[in-house]
């Protein structure tokens, strides 16, 4: 398989109208390629679709319609450049498929290709992303995300061939370019590179290849991959390739439901700036730990009309969009939390919480001085208070594991699962949050710190009077049964929970 994986051998390169292509030595065992085969499958199936069969020069993404400007020297040469990276991956295409036939493993050359597929956005993805713009709850306030994805694929391959080719001398020094970066045969022709043009072929050749090399480990050594499905690993490995994130450092936490990763920010583009570090969480696409969380998004009448035409896969990218909605509605109102970057499909990326890839502590591994610690308590009263009025939410997996320490303050994270106050069991949720609050704060030594059923009372603005947590209870789920009732009667949910007058707020 090793000797066979070499790619393009000289079988073709003899016939090749470029002229000799030198091959560089690949190490690649048989393991590799069967790990890494689905991933080529889908990278095929994609460029498929991206490239049908033959270069047609008028329909490059480079070349595009009216704007041909072939006036300049530079611009022909970056459209013969382009025209040639497409045919020598449209012959690696056919070598490629030469070696394989039938054979059940098949050998990809996709790393040699010039003209990656990734540059270009699938259409599947811009549907999803659309998808997924809007919160559905707040129509009238459309957050700021970019009209599309990650960007500038386009614009990608355009600048990949900005700068380029006139001086013999220019031409045969070409040749000392790295091996991978094919220069065709202008040895032969009478070309005339002028220094401006070599040096910009120059430089853009040594950043071909860094950024070659660069994809090429990123894909073999990253944490990412172990973690996580293939056609995941190919969502991550675009972002990577788009230049929106710089490079996946690794793995910060495996969770049942996902997994988070710290990246290097990357390029900002027109309309996004990319935080320096950020942190990915990949929502696991294996279906068995979503099943008994069906009832937080099931209920959530906001993604009530949606919920029934769904398959599971497509459930598990809602719990990505919940966090996003989620995490913009908390970040509009101003409570610390991470600043959404990005959603495609599963996979969510955000500012990451912490420095130089060490993440903020959880609040229950950190320890604080007394001080902090009523200063962190006040602060989360506020911030479940602010949750609850401005953002219209409940945690609803509020504890010390999911608040992180950082910068002198509470950050709150994990609101996939957070829904509205009237969802059916909002109420129980926001209690719960409360007794893990009041608990951790009570057993921390906060003084101060309320009762869960007085933090229940004071961050929903009810008043439940049961001195009790049975009977508090029951009056909860009386008060969410009457809600539901006028579901049934009014086909609409009660906007809010009555309560007697403003409630309290409680500061330092
Ligand atoms: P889950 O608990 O559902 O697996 P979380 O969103 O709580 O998912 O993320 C798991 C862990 O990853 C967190 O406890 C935290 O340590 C880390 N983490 C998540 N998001 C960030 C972030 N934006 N910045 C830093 N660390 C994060
Ligand atoms: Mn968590």
């Amino acid at each position: 398989a090793a000797a066979a994986a070499r790619p393009p051998g000289p079988a073709w390169q003899s016939k090749c109208p470029w002229g000799a292509l030198s091959t560089t030595s690949i190490s690649c065992s048989l393991a590799d390629v069967m790990s890494e085969q689905l991933a080529k499958e889908l990278q095929l199936e994609e460029e498929n679709a991206a490239f049908p069969e033959v270069v047609a020069a008028a329909e490059g993404p480079f070349i595009t319609g009216e704007n041909i400007d072939t006036s300049s020297d530079l611009m022909l040469a970056q459209m013969l450049q382009m025209e040639f990276d497409r045919e020598y991956d449209a012959q690696l295409r056919r070598e490629e498929k030469k070696i394989n036939g039938d054979s059940k493993v098949s050998i990809s050359f996709e790393n040699y290709r010039k003209v990656h597929p990734y540059d270009s956005d699938s259409s599947e993805d811009e549907v999803d992303w659309q998808d997924t713009r809007h919160d559905p709850y707040r129509a009238d306030k459309p957050t700021t995300t970019p009209r599309r994805g990650f960007i500038g694929k386009g614009k990608d391959i355009t600048t990949k061939h900005d700068e380029v080719v006139c001086g013999r001398k220019n031409t045969a020094r070409m040749e000392n370019f790295a091996p991978e970066f094919q220069v065709g045969d202008g040895i032969g022709m009478d070309l005339k590179l002028s220094n401006q043009v070599f040096n910009a072929l120059k430089q853009h050749a040594y950043s071909e290849e860094r950024r070659s090399a660069r994809l090429h480990e990123k894909k073999e050594h990253s944490t990412a991959e172990k973690a996580v499905d293939p056609k995941t690993r190919l969502l991550l490995y675009k972002m990577v390739n788009s230049g929106m994130l710089e490079t996946i450092t690794g793995c910060i936490s495996t969770g049942k439901e996902s997994v988070v990763f710290h990246a290097y920010g990357g390029n900002a583009t027109e309309d996004k700036v990319i935080p320096p570090e950020c942190a990915i969480k990949v929502f696991k696409t294996t279906l068995n730990e979503f099943k008994n969380r069906d009832k937080y998004i099931k209920d959530d009448y906001r993604f009530k009309d949606r919920f029934s035409k769904l398959n599971p896969r497509k459930i598990i990218r809602m719990w990505a969009e919940k966090e996003m909605h989620n995490l913009t509605r908390m970040q509009n109102a101003g409570i610390p939390c991470p600043q959404v970057v990005i959603l495609k499909k599963h996979v969510l990326v955000m500012s990451f919480i912490g420095q130089d890839q060490v993440p903020a502590p959880k609040l229950k591994d950190v320890t604080l001085s007394s001080e902090d610690m009523k200063k962190a308590y006040y602060q989360i009263l506020n911030m479940m208070q602010q949750l609850y009025r401005e953002c219209n939410l409940v945690h609803a997996d509020l504890s010390e594991y999911n608040m992180l320490w950082h910068d002198g303050k509470v950050w709150l994270i994990d609101v996939s699962q957070s829904v509205e106050p009237t969802h059916p069991h909002g109420l129980e949720f926001l209690f719960r949050d409360c007794r893990n609050v009041s608990q951790f704060f009570q057993k921390g030594g906060v003084a101060e710190a309320l009762n869960e059923r007085e933090l229940f009372n004071a961050v929903s603005g009810l008043n439940i009077t049961a001195d009790n947590e049975v009977d508090f209870q029951a009056e909860i789920e009386a008060l969410e049964k009457m809600n539901e009732d006028h579901v049934q009667n009014h086909g609409k949910k009660l906007s809010t929970f009555s309560s007697d007058g403003d409630p309290p707020i409680y500061d330092e």
